[in-house]
């Protein structure tokens, strides 16, 4: 993907050493991660651990977008959030925490969620995208942008103990409308969730991005990634373009 590299300091390369070391990242590809700005749809119990690695392993810039304030039931998983930032901006609270952690950190924090209207500016801002959101609409809206624009989409999502990841690249994997061509009928915008369990599949999207904008290993680009924390089974799954899809298909 394209990302423009930028030169590292001495704090910096003192911070980052030890992932330095690790066989393909290099300072090489630290400099990709300090020129990389990533969207991020919401900063629950998902996108709070992702954007919390990806501040560690020190991506240069982070947006944010995540409507309301924080609730006493976020307090179970959304570890960017605390108690006594109830009744505060949630997007606010995440900054903050993120700041302590890596003071150099660009953060844009965006106090409403992704719709059709906002997405595609948001989108365009980034260089690759996280979508952490538990709604359909909000989904269906950034894996739209992203494939207009091109841009790389990390899809994480989770329920009760299940997780799943997938990376979509446009015109290299199916996209998001290509697996979900309508939003499941069963599904519910409030569900079980325990947050070590979202933490996981956080946990694993930080992973296929970093790699993504540091250039080297293997990602998930055509595969699902499924597990099942109840008995920890992971199945990887592969998945195919539909042709007839309303987003990325041909016709
Ligand atoms: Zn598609």
């Amino acid at each position: 993907m394209r990302v423009h590299p930028e030169a590292l300091n001495e704090e910096e390369r003192a911070t980052y050493e030890w992932q330095m070391w690790i066989d393909g990242l290099g300072e090489t590809g630290q400099r990709r991660l300090k020129g990389a700005t990533a969207l991020v749809s919401r900063c629950g119990g998902l996108g709070g651990p992702l954007c919390y690695h990806l501040a560690s392993a020190g991506i240069g810039g982070l947006i944010i977008a995540h409507a309301g304030t924080v609730q006493p039931s976020d307090l179970n998983r959304q570890i960017l959030m605390t108690h006594d930032g109830l009744g505060q901006s949630r997007v606010e609270s995440a900054k903050r925490r993120l700041l302590e952690l890596n003071p150099r950190l660009r953060v844009e924090a965006v106090s409403e969620n992704i719709t059709e209207a906002n997405a595609g500016a948001l989108v365009g801002r980034a260089d690759i995208v996280f979508d952490c959101a538990p709604v359909f609409a909000e989904r269906f809206a950034m894996n739209r942008a992203c494939v207009q624009q091109g841009k790389p989409m990390i899809e994480a999502g989770m329920f009760e103990m299940e997780g799943q990841v997938t990376t979509i690249i446009p015109e290299e994997t199916p996209c998001l409308a290509c697996l979900y061509p309508e939003e499941p009928p069963a599904w519910k915008r409030q569900f079980p969730v325990l947050g070590a369990v979202s933490a996981m599949a956080a946990a694993i999207a930080a992973v296929e991005g970093i790699k993504l904008i540091a250039g080297f290993g293997k990602t998930l680009a055509g595969t699902l990634l499924y597990y099942d924390s109840r008995d920890m089974t992971f199945q990887r799954i592969p998945a195919v373009r539909r042709p007839g899809c309303a987003v990325c298909g041909t016709k």
